[in-house]
């Protein structure tokens, strides 16, 4: 049987498993169908003219899951996926991500189709722009606030900010996005700051003894997907905290090597080569090796469908943390959930980076410069208190599965039986339930 890869499917799928573990099931009332349908969706037409002249045709995507707790909030990517589906589902997990780690923002994300690594500096500002004009007022620093995604960095959020300015002079334009470089508006430690939140959450569950098998970071081997913003900086932060860098990788291949890698050397080969691959002369890895090297924990830092029902059988780590959006597929969830390795899934792990975004807004609103320890501090904080959140749950959850489970059959009888909840299913119930609860609260306008 092929999988279903669809990343639009995949949320729903994990949406359906948690939402019969969110209290009050008789509330519902059809709410479950609007907290999951996305609130807005824009898609434009971009003709940019190429450094040869050609004027080649873009397409992009700007989608709002869900306001009811604040303003849309998600990247921008420039990538081949990006399509309506998959920035659906990005801008859905954003929505659960934002509720989970309590901040008060929905969920939005946008992007791009169109290969980055092929696009000189001008081309890729010729499309930022353009993408920006075209979306208008559908962003806004109280309606929705784009960010960094793959392949869109701080330069990027400056052309944001810029065009977006130039369309609406004479305001404080600058809560307009985040992840803007520090000379314009932005903060310290949001370069850095999903990774650090991978970091927290990974160090965190560790603590409090939810990972039996690994006592602590020091020591532990660690292999990352994904050499960007996200996996580059984990890298370091992990190797900082006494782990073994066992392997890396980028799109084109990655490096291994057992006794742990010379991440200095790495990252001057990638600086100058354009790529990690060949960084140690042997030791080479396709993209998909990385995934089955032997370690404790394994970094998906690239993208989605990455560990599926082709290879979760072949994963050697016994923790998966998710720096990456969905880059997990259901079935291999499952297969995973079966072997007992456990997933800190991506609306928990890698909320370090809006978690930032958030405080860079709070900044530009109040025209204030934060300082780097405040920044690492409340981040900790709300990751630390995110990850409790989904390990107390999962406790509670599975506590109760009997009665869950009766409940469920109850009210759907032809439906299977429920599987125990994984850490993405109480996470996504936390989440659900938080945006439950304001919805309710709020009521059905008008
Ligand atoms: P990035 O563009 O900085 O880096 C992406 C990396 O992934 C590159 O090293 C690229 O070579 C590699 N890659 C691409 N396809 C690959 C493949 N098939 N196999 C192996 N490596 C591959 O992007 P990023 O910002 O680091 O984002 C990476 C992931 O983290 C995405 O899923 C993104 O949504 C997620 N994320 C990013 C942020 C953020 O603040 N940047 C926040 C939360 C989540």
């Amino acid at each position: 049987m092929t999988e279903d890869l669809n990343p639009h499917h995949v949320a729903r799928r994990q949406f359906d498993l948690a939402t019969p573990f969110v209290g009050d099931l008789d509330g519902w009332r059809g709410m479950a169908e609007w907290l999951f349908q996305p609130e807005k969706i824009v898609s434009v037409t971009l003709p940019v003219e190429m450094d040869d002249g050609y004027v080649h045709t873009f397409l992009g995507y700007r989608v709002v899951h869900n306001t009811v707790r604040g303003p849309g909030k998600g990247g921008i990517r420039f990538h081949p996926s990006v399509d309506e589906d998959e920035v659906k589902a990005l801008a859905t997990w954003m929505t659960w991500k934002c509720a989970l780690v309590d901040i008060p923002f929905g969920g939005a994300k946008g992007g791009v189709n169109c290969d980055a690594t092929a696009l000189s500096e001008n081309e890729k500002r010729r499309i930022a722009r353009r993408f920006i004009a075209a979306l208008g007022d559908n962003i806004g620093p109280h309606t929705d606030i784009p960010a960094p995604d793959m392949y869109t960095d701080a330069q990027t959020m400056v052309w944001i900010y810029d065009t977006y300015h130039m369309m609406h002079p004479g305001e404080n334009s600058l809560p307009v996005v985040t992840g803007k470089p520090l000379d314009l508006g932005g903060i310290p430690g949001r370069s850095t700051a999903t990774a650090r939140g991978v970091f927290f959450a990974a160090e965190h569950f560790i603590e409090i003894g939810a990972m039996p098998g690994i006592s602590s970071l020091d020591g532990a081997r660690v292999a990352i997907q994904g050499y960007g913003n996200a996996g580059r900086h984990a890298a370091r932060i992990f190797r900082d905290a006494g782990a073994t860098i066992v392997a890396v990788s980028d799109s084109r291949g990655g490096v291994h090597d057992p006794n742990g890698l010379d991440l200095t050397r790495v990252a001057a080969h990638k600086d100058e080569a354009g790529t990690v691959v060949g960084a140690l002369g042997d030791g080479k890895l396709t993209p998909g090796e990385i995934l089955e090297v032997e370690c404790e924990i394994l970094i998906p830092a690239a993208m989605e469908n990455q560990i599926t029902a082709d290879n979760a059988g072949r994963v050697q780590a016994q923790l998966i943390v998710e720096a990456a959006n969905g880059p997990t597929t259901p079935t291999a969830d499952e297969i995973l959930a079966e072997r007992d390795i456990k997933v800190l899934p991506d609306i928990l792990a890698n909320a370090g980076g809006v978690v930032v975004s958030y405080f860079e807004w709070i900044q530009n609103l109040q025209n204030e410069q934060w300082e780097e320890h405040q920044v690492d501090e409340l981040l900790a904080k709300k990751m630390r208190r995110a990850t409790e959140a989904v390990v107390t749950e999962r406790v509670a959850l599975c506590e109760g599965l009997d009665e869950y489970r009766t409940r469920w059959q109850e009210r759907v009888p032809d439906a299977p039986t429920l599987p125990a909840p994984t850490f993405r299913t109480a996470a996504t119930a936390v989440a659900v339930g938080r945006t439950k609860a304001t919805a309710e609260a709020r009521g059905v306008w008008p």
